[in-house]
């Protein structure tokens, strides 16, 4: 069975005073089932670790493909392992955007960051346009094939299904649309790394999850859980889907 997972990404937000939303998080979820990640950004990161305690795992926002060097303002996934991550997102549309990341490179990142013994969260998904003119599956397919490694388990790999035109809008596609993606990257997860392994890793929607549509998201078949931008800066709403989360079947 995939155990749940709540991702927070919080993006380039947060000072020293919004630890304590990490500490009412942690407090509000001691003995909660579903997995909960929050990806500070790197300047918080190790003095997140304190507040985060047992209750949430850290994450880097993205790492760098190799493994050090002659590489100004970019972290590696071992100074993200060190400085007390055990995930990292990669592949964010807005890194593909603002940085012009490429599948290739998402791909390097991820086999970096397995290697260094992170977690990679792999973001995929489509712009409006490509949507509008019924391509999605289409980019879907090609994301997966260059961004994915070869080589991934259930453990070390998640994927995030994140329309573009979905994050931080404040639309959201169709319960119907979001099943048909998390269906066919199910079935592409299972053509390439086999049944076992192609069934044990999630796979996350992301794109204006709120508290108030999280639980009929979380309700649609192969979706594992949420990556988060905007409502997971508040422990309040982060917490309301994070419950949404673990009341959901499976
Ligand atoms: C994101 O940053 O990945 C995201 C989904 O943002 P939001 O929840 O704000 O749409």
């Amino acid at each position: 069975m995939r155990r749940k997972l709540a991702a927070g990404n919080w993006k380039m937000n947060g000072l020293e005073s919004a630890l304590g939303e990490i500490d009412a998080l942690a407090a509000a979820h001691k003995a909660t089932q579903t997995e909960i990640m929050i990806a500070p950004p790197a300047t918080l990161l190790s003095r997140m670790v304190a507040h985060a305690g047992d209750a949430v795992v850290l994450a880097g926002q993205d790492c760098h493909s190799e493994e050090s060097g002659a590489h100004t303002g970019d972290i590696s996934a071992a100074m993200l392992k060190d400085a007390g991550a055990s995930y990292v997102i990669l592949g964010h549309s807005e890194r593909r955007t603002d940085h012009g990341e490429t599948n290739d490179q998402v791909r390097a990142k991820t086999r970096a960051a397995l290697a260094a013994g992170l977690k990679a969260v792999v973001c995929i998904g489509e712009t409006l346009a490509q949507r509008e003119a019924a391509n999605t599956i289409d980019i879907i397919g090609g994301q997966m094939s260059g961004s994915l490694p070869d080589l991934a388990t259930g453990e070390n790999l998640v994927i995030a299904y994140e329309p573009v035109w979905a994050i931080g809008t404040g639309k959201i596609p169709t319960l119907d649309q979001i099943g048909e993606v998390h269906d066919f990257i199910r079935m592409r997860l299972e053509r390439r790394y086999g049944a076992g392994v192609g069934r044990s890793v999630r796979i996350l929607y992301g794109g204006s999850v709120k508290p108030d549509n999280a639980a009929e998201i979380f309700d649609v078949s192969n979706v594992d859980g949420a990556l988060v931008g905007g409502a997971s800066l508040k422990a309040k709403d982060f917490s309301s889907i994070i419950s949404a989360l673990d009341a959901s079947a499976d």
